[in-house]
């Protein structure tokens, strides 16, 4: 007997009907002998349509009630899926993430989960229930209900499994598993039957949704044996695992892509010490991620800074940003919210050379220019227009020979 945690995100509850089919197998791994906890996301599309009713109402909502409404979409689903598997005979109850509690930092939107106490979860086991657990959803040490940032229900999972000791957290999604890129926009991507948590987390950062980056954080530091895997099958998906069980080295292994991108730039900015700190200081104090960051060099003595931000956060960003270049005698302030970032990722770029040329010559030939770039030791970046967003993913996924074998 093994306890399990698995996850369904919202495309596997979509429809009453999905999530019928996911009760099903609930209960048939809880009928095989195992303690299961499930965590589940919104219905598909529920998020952002909660999310988009506060914003019919005001341009930049109050983060503490926008979580106050965007929580709620979970809350139907764990209700749901417990009638749906109380109908079936099996003993399900829900549970909300503020009775588990899943207590987070009070960093609204984007909260950080700091502790999980297991007791509630682990006394619905004892007493013979599937414990159906909300995703998304924590609680701030003041009482107030946070979420943990789009994508959030992996983390929730992960977290869970990790806090219970559990034997394998199963994230159950639409796709069979973590592919070489998104099998949705490249028919060529090729399922990874294993992949480390160093390069999972890589791709999670620079956009692979498949999982949110603070799942991999999680699994990582506490090690959680993790399976991503379709909801609709039952195919054996991809294993999340140390570096030292992966035989395979490819140079490159994956191609990610963030379309959730901004820049913004402070134009004729005076080039003196201490000016990037007074630009990036309120950004970092209003939990503003600043990503790629670009300077020119200065000759006359002005530069201009271009830096990237999550595309949720361009408004607000934009104002902090108008403000702060007032106060540095900037000239102005410009932004533009349809970038997206393109990167490939390999363990084993540490050793080689020749990778960034062989990307800059194949945006090239397809004539996509090159807005800005960063690299690291496993990964190289490039900004470029959210409109060649799918054909920059096929051409490097080509070009670095990732697909499945013709
Ligand atoms: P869920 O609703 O189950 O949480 P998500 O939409 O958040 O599902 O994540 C699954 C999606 O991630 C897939 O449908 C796919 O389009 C996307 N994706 C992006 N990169 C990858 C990748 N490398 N491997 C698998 N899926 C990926
Ligand atoms: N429902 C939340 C979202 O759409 C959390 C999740 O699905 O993981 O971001
Ligand atoms: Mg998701």
């Amino acid at each position: 007997m093994a306890l399990i945690v698995q996850k369904y995100g919202g495309t596997s509850v979509g429809t009453v009907e999905k999530i019928k089919n996911v009760a099903k197998r609930v209960a048939r791994t809880k009928e095989q002998g195992n303690d299961v906890v499930v965590v589940v996301s919104a219905m598909s599309g529920e998020t952002n349509r909660l999310l988009g009713l506060a914003h019919q109402i005001s341009e930049l909502p109050n983060e503490r009630e926008l979580d106050v409404v965007a929580a709620t979409g979970e809350q139907v689903t764990i209700g749901l899926l417990a009638i749906a598997l109380t109908e079936m005979g099996c003993k399900a109850k829900s549970i909300c993430g503020f009775q588990i509690p899943v207590l987070t930092d009070a960093a609204y939107v984007k909260a950080r989960i700091r502790q999980i106490r297991g007791e509630t979860i682990t006394q619905a086991l004892k007493d013979g229930f599937v414990a159906v657990v909300a995703g998304f959803q924590g609680i701030d040490e003041t009482g107030s209900i946070t979420t943990l940032g789009r994508g959030g229900s992996d983390t929730s999972a992960v977290a869970v499994a990790a806090a219970l000791k559990a034997d394998v957290c199963e994230i159950y999604t639409d796709v069979d598993g973590v592919y070489t890129t998104d099998p949705n926009i490249c028919a060529d991507a090729r399922k990874l039957d294993k992949i480390s948590f160093e390069e999972m987390l890589e791709l999670a950062s620079l956009g692979a949704k498949v999982l949110q980056i603070r799942s991999v954080e999680f699994g990582m530091k506490y090690g959680v044996r993790i399976h991503v895997r379709s909801s609709f099958n039952d195919n054996p998906g991809t294993i999340v695992t140390t570096e030292e069980e992966i035989m395979e080295t490819a140079v490159v292994s994956g191609v990610a892509y963030s379309k959730s991108e901004a820049k913004i730039t402070v134009v004729k900015v005076p080039d003196r010490p201490g000016i990037a700190a007074k630009i990036f200081k309120p950004l970092s104090e209003a939990n503003i991620v600043v990503d790629v960051i670009v300077q020119n060099v200065s000759v006359t003595g002005f530069t201009d800074l271009t830096f990237t931000i999550g595309r949720t956060d361009y408004k607000k960003a934009m104002r902090i940003t108008e403000k702060a270049a007032k106060d540095v005698g900037a000239e102005r302030v410009v932004g533009d919210d349809k970038i997206a970032k393109v990167s490939i990722v390999g363990m084993a770029m540490r050793s080689h050379s020749g990778v960034a040329l062989k990307v800059f010559e194949t945006l090239a030939a397809e004539g996509i220019n090159i807005l800005g770039i960063s690299t690291s030791e496993i990964k190289i970046s490039v900004l470029i227009e959210e409109k060649y967003t799918e054909l920059a993913v096929r051409v490097l996924h080509g070009s670095f020979g990732l697909g499945n074998p013709a």
